[in-house]
């Protein structure tokens, strides 16, 4: 099929709708329900954009006489981590940059880990040649059938935050936690649940653990990745309280848009068949998964071309909201403007130095350099509250004084286009585009956001850790104990010194 259109989209979630849950009630359509409607909507406009003429070279690329999505496509080589950057920043400037898991993100990590499914036959539990339990294969065929139906996945890799000093089978029910309760001939059967997985409004759900699985007795029944439909039976999505509260997209216009959902995720005795389980048991083999297919690269690339397009709309935002109230001659405003420049050009800068510095890995796929990336996941999640604080230092009052829409059409709208009329627009488009400047830095949706950005990559204090051990120091370590150890000859013996101190 390759790269699919909006309607079939929304066609086949029609027919094959998730199990979601919202306000204690089951979504029979999520693309009618009032809550997820609109991000159906949204998510169709992303699937039709690969088919518009002038971007369709760019959103697809052609494999067998089939055109797929470009976030489908396997790097060889820098040329073609440029295409698949810049047609993930074409697609995350669709939503701002506000749209986090776009299906770009899943289908990067389907890509890394199809082209790098040997590695799941290093699973102790894989069979390899066996036509239901080769890990390898399964992996690789799930990708292919990704790609060639376009489908949307969505993922949960955490357990429930019932209690963190304990490990999963010290809880009151060694089931909180997902984890494997038997083996059957047509596959495992899965009981738990897992914390969050955004975008519930999906074809797929991918399971892997994300958090490293502590060393204990039966560690093993909680190391498992498969990927199963979202409808399968025993498996549903609680979902959050919808930030979207069918406003018009003009009084609200990201959270009218793009309230993407999150759920928890509920494994009733879900059957996972043989033919869709890629790692089982295997705690190391789980830990590093990501690690060891590059997943995790390809992903954090397309993360950060999706925070570059975040950071230019606040920079657009920010530097509309100056110009429309005249306050770009004050040095604190052109300095506050000026920071979301830096932070723009340090993570373009960081995409430039991951692509550039890419060199193929063992599986022959050009993998975008991890320090950068390392850099930009890390670095993005402590400085992102500083923009929406930007914003509301830049706006102040103006972007919790806003008429709506039905206001600015109300016996005082003519008061209103005097008044709130801006330096060089109109009220209507002064309002307009606070607005939007409040639907990225005050309304529940802006705050869900905050959140999003500290944790969506893992704990930042945990990430830290792993950048820690595993970022190479030793090059300047030994520059320093060089130094050191350094015996520069005394002047009165070599002349100036200044020779062997620059040496
Ligand atoms: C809006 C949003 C969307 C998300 N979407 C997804 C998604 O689509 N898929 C997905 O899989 N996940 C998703 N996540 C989850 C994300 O991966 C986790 O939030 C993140 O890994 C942190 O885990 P946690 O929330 O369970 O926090 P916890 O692990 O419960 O941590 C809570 C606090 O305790 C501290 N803490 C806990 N354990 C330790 C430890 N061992 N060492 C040091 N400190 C510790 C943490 O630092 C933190 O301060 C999402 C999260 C948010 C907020």
């Amino acid at each position: 099929m390759g790269a699919i259109t909006g309607q079939q989209f929304l066609t086949r979630l029609r027919q094959n709708p998730p199990t979601l849950y919202i306000d204690g009630a089951r979504v029979e359509d999520p693309t009618t329900h009032p809550a997820t409607a609109n991000m159906c909507r949204s998510l169709a406009g992303l699937y039709d954009l690969q088919h518009q003429p002038e971007l369709r070279d760019l959103l697809t690329y052609e494999e067998g006489g089939e055109r797929y999505a470009t976030s489908f496509m396997v790097p060889r080589t820098r040329e073609d981590l440029a295409k698949i950057g810049e047609a993930h920043r074409v697609r995350a400037n669709y939503g701002l940059g506000f749209l986090g898991r776009a299906p770009d993100y899943m289908n990067a990590n389907v890509m890394a880990a199809g082209v790098g499914a040997e590695y799941f036959n290093t699973c102790s539990a894989s069979i390899p040649g066996d036509p239901k339990r080769d890990f390898a294969a399964n992996m690789r065929r799930y990708y292919e059938f990704v790609r060639d139906n376009d489908l949307c996945l969505t993922h949960a890799l955490t357990n429930p935050q019932v209690n963190r000093s304990k490990m999963a089978s010290e809880l009151p029910d060694p089931y909180i936690a997902l984890g494997v309760v038997e083996e059957r001939e047509e596959g495992i059967i899965v009981r738990g649940a897992r914390m969050m997985a955004t975008l519930p409004i999906a074809d797929e759900i991918l399971i892997f653990p994300s958090t490293v699985l502590k060393e204990n007795a039966d560690k093993s029944r909680y190391a498992m990745g498969f990927g199963l439909p979202t409808n399968t039976p025993g498996l549903s999505f609680q979902c959050r309280e919808p930030i979207d509260v069918g406003r018009d997209p003009e009084d609200h216009p990201l959270s009218s848009r793009f309230d993407e959902q999150d759920a928890f995720v509920i494994f009733d005795d879900v059957l996972v068949p043989w033919e869709r389980v890629f790692l089982l048991y295997d705690v190391e083999l789980a830990n590093k998964a990501y690690a060891g297919t590059d997943a995790v690269l390809h992903m954090a690339y397309q993360v950060v071309n999706l925070k570059i397009a975040k950071t230019e709309a606040f920079l657009g935002t920010a530097q509309s909201i100056v110009n429309a109230i005249g306050s770009g001659q004050f040095q604190h405003v052109q300095s506050k403007v000026a920071e979301i420049i830096i932070m723009l050009e340090i993570m373009k800068a960081l995409e430039v130095a991951a692509r550039e510095g890419a060199t193929l890995n063992k599986y022959g796929v050009m993998t975008p350099a991890r320090g950068p990336l390392d850099a930009a996941r890390n670095y993005y999640p402590a400085n992102h509250a500083r923009l929406p604080e930007l914003l509301q230092l830049l706006g102040a009052s103006g972007i919790i004084m806003m008429p709506s829409k039905a206001d600015r059409e109300g016996p005082l709208g003519p008061q209103i286009a005097k008044f709130l009329q801006a330096g060089n627009a109109s009220a209507d488009d002064r309002l307009k585009l606070f607005r939007l400047a409040w639907d990225m830095a005050m309304s529940s949706f802006a705050g869900r956001q905050e959140l999003y950005e500290r944790f969506f990559f893992g704990d930042p204090v945990r990430m830290h850790s792993a950048l820690y051990e595993v970022y190479d120091s030793r090059e300047a370590v030994e520059r320093i104990q060089a130094f050191l150890s350094r015996k520069d000859t005394p002047a009165t013996e070599a002349g100036s010194g200044a020779e062997v101190a620059h040496a």
